[in-house]
């Protein structure tokens, strides 16, 4: 059975593959000919999942699914949460941002420019624990179905190692003394959010 995963991102499509098995053909966004950019305009990550697992099914008539992830921290009330990709971006043009004493932060949205600024908003902060948390959003045989993933943790002081991506080295997961940038793929996967959630996923339809 065939199965759009509304993403760009061959790691991502790769990984599901991996796991899912031969009962399921997961194609991406480019094996559909979908090269619009999908709208993420909603206030939540199961918003902008469903949204764009919608898209897809509106304007490709499959069944698919959609994930959308955040970094939650507690100190900074939740946030970046659902602008985690654009959290430099958008605090620079925020009015937080004109008000931040002592940090410019970069207008590009990249990795840096994201971790440079959770740094220092978390400088004088004690308490610096985080989540990752991942939603999918799955419209399949004609219902749509939610699958979320958590993976508790800590922001570090400084950054470590060089794998990953994103905010891999100064996110340290629960019980681990290593942070995300410092772990094998497999190791990160089999723990972190989008592996939990992907687990769950795959479950339900392996059931179904
Ligand atoms: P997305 O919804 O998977 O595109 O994730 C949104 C943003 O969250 C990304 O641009 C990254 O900055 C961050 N992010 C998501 N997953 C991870 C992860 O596993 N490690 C570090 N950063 C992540």
């Amino acid at each position: 059975m065939k199965l759009v995963f509304a993403t760009n991102n061959a790691h991502k499509l790769q990984e599901v593959r991996q796991i899912l098995g031969s009962r399921f053909e997961v194609v991406g966004l480019a094996d559909i000919g979908c090269t619009e950019d999908i709208p993420e305009t909603a206030e939540t990550l199961e918003g902008n999942a469903l949204q764009k697992a919608f898209y897809v099914k509106e304007h490709y008539g499959l069944d698919c699914f959609a994930d959308d992830t955040g970094l939650e921290v507690t100190a900074l009330g939740g946030a970046p949460g659902v602008h985690t990709a654009r959290y430099a971006e958008l605090f620079a043009n925020s009015e937080e941002g004109d008000a931040s004493e002592g940090f410019t932060p970069s207008l590009s949205h990249d990795s840096n420019a994201n971790m440079n600024l959770l740094l220092h908003n978390l400088e004088k902060k004690a308490d610096r624990s985080a989540r990752f948390r991942t939603v999918i959003a799955l419209l399949y045989k004609g219902k749509e179905h939610l699958f979320e993933g958590i993976c508790e943790g800590t922001i570090l002081t400084e950054r470590h190692g060089t794998e990953g991506f994103g905010y891999d080295p100064v996110f340290q997961p629960k019980g681990y003394d290593q942070c995300f940038a410092q772990m094998t793929a497999d190791e990160k996967n089999a723990i972190s959010h989008r592996g939990r959630a992907t687990q769950k996923l795959i479950a339900f339809l392996n059931d179904n």
